[in-house]
């Protein structure tokens, strides 16, 4: 494949349109770490009206896998972070690396090296015995290798020539200027004796085809810089900004790990959480803009230039996403919230197995059980949607809705005090006639109390307990303006004679 952009050739970068990329390595899931990059990258490049490239870097091929490749691309579909250009595979580049690779040895960038691994074992133990850093001598570069026999049999590296003096120098966006000595360094292998090209040197050629002027990556590629840096400057290519992110820890400020609950971006679809919700939280984990917590996209966009990025790890804290999430929960139209509700209900409903449905679809089985029970899911969701975090939860709650009450009679008898029958009894006599809002319910079971002299709790318990089989719900005048008033007289009688007949 030739180049698929033309290469910038040396200078600055300063004044060219931005073009950021995302490359992950497709060994697994697009973990939070993971989509906390791409969701930089691909806001920096919008803040600036540039280009978001994304690669997978899928050399690895024992690790590499086309499910882990769909996982990303999927991952980064939920988020909304859509590439301008990509994905590149780096598999379908090998003959452009192979390319770069002759180039270099043709112009003593890089050499060939005939060490075999046993000699450099036994290079690397003679240096910790001196007490000095492992590294390579530089044996094979072609100033020393005069009179050198090639072992016969060995099939040779190709190493980069590594500059032997001055430092390597950025001014990182995260941590700020970085300076490394090149005698730090050694010559770094970029072929192997296969021929495969090696990690950074892939990094290095594709980000330089791609007119890449922003790197924003995690820390864990710190180390690579110097070395990527020093083999773009052999190559006479720019060199990008470099952006080194800091780890996100969990909770408890431990490596964030599956210990700490989801970490794949689709586990968080799976557990109720808003696309939205979480590019938001992930936006303003480890960048600030002033006190800012809720945001959306466009603002961040338009807020995101690069600064105030927090150079020290993040701690992730479950307990903030929920509560963002439940801002965006409240934030959806009843409607919205209801089309999302659905299919985690109709699951629900399936697992059950309370509504016998012919029809498998999740949708449409709880839309089968939402009509026979007379109830607007979007009315539902709309009185859940403050006590609920996630859109588990809401289908959680909103399943006294749609599921036939299941009874305890000994916790309802508990409840029950002397005047709870009689008030219930009204109260299913006249449900309904003068309105069914949460307002003429309020006012009917004010009356019903009152004309049996009972409190509040004494109705409140029990006649949650008979429609609804839960002690706990939302303020019973509003649930109960939910279900159709006929429906809840049936379930306060059928109970009421169910608990006569046991006693
Ligand atoms: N493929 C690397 C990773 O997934 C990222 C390399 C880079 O961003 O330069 O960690």
């Amino acid at each position: 494949m030739t180049n698929p952009i033309s290469a910038p050739q040396g200078g600055s970068l300063a004044g060219r349109p931005v073009r950021t990329r995302f490359a992950p390595s497709p060994t697994g899931f697009l973990h939070i770490g993971g989509a906390r990059t791409a969701l930089y990258a691909w806001a920096y490049a919008r803040h600036h009206q540039g280009t978001f490239v994304l690669r997978i870097e899928d050399t690895d091929l024992q690790r590499s896998t086309p499910e882990a490749v769909q996982a990303i691309l999927d991952g980064m579909a939920w988020l909304g972070l859509d590439p301008d250009e990509g994905p590149f595979y780096q598999t379908k580049r090998f003959d452009r690396y192979r390319e770069v690779i002759d180039r270099m040895l043709a112009d003593g960038t890089a050499y060939h090296c005939w060490a075999s691994p046993a000699e450099l074992d036994a290079l690397r133990a003679e240096q910790r015995a001196a007490g000095a850093k492992p590294r390579y001598d530089g044996r094979w570069r072609p100033e020393n290798a005069a009179g050198r026999e090639k072992p016969a049999g060995v099939a040779p590296v190709v190493r980069f020539r590594n500059p032997d003096d001055g430092v390597v120098e950025w001014d990182d966006m995260v941590k700020g200027p970085i300076r490394i000595a090149n005698a730090e360094l050694d010559d770094l292998v970029i072929a192997r004796a296969d021929g495969s090209p090696t990690y950074n040197f892939c990094v290095v050629v594709d980000d330089w085809d791609m007119g890449i002027t922003h790197v924003i990556r995690g820390d864990d590629h710190v180390n690579n810089t110097p070395r990527q840096i020093n083999i773009l400057r052999a190559l006479g290519a720019q060199i990008p900004v470099y952006g080194h992110v800091p780890m996100i820890h969990g909770d408890d400020g431990q490596k964030l790990s599956k210990r700490h609950g989801a970490v794949s971006v689709m586990q968080y679809d799976a557990d109720g959480f808003l696309p939205d919700a979480v590019v938001n939280y992930l936006a303003r984990l480890g960048w600030s803009h002033g006190d800012d917590e809720l945001f959306d996209r466009d603002a961040f966009v338009a807020w995101f230039d690069g600064s105030h990025l927090s150079a020290s790890p993040s701690q992730f804290d479950t307990k903030k996403l929920r509560w963002l999430n439940n801002q965006y929960l409240r934030q959806l139209p009843d409607d919205e919230l209801a089309a999302r509700a659905l299919p985690r209900i109709g699951r629900r409903l399936a697992d059950t197995g309370t509504l016998v449905d012919d029809d498998p679809v999740d949708e449409n089985r709880a839309r089968a059980a939402l009509e026979a029970a007379g109830v607007s899911l979007p009315a539902v969701c709309g009185l859940l949607k403050e006590r609920a975090e996630t859109l588990e939860e809401l289908a959680d709650l909103a399943m006294m809705f749609v599921t036939e009450p299941a009874v305890d009679a000994a916790e309802l008898a508990a409840k029950m005090k002397p005047g709870s029958r009689e008030a219930l009894l009204a109260f299913a006599e006249r449900v309904g006639a003068a309105g069914h809002s949460a307002e003429a319910n309020a006012a009917l079971i004010k009356a019903v109390c009152e004309e049996a002299g009972i409190k509040m709790p004494a109705f409140g318990m029990p006649i949650r307990l008979l429609v609804f089989g839960r002690a706990q719900t939302p303020a019973v005048d509003a649930v109960l303006a939910l279900l159709p008033p006929e429906r809840i007289a049936a379930r306060i009688r059928q109970g009421l004679d169910r608990l006569s007949s046991d006693a």
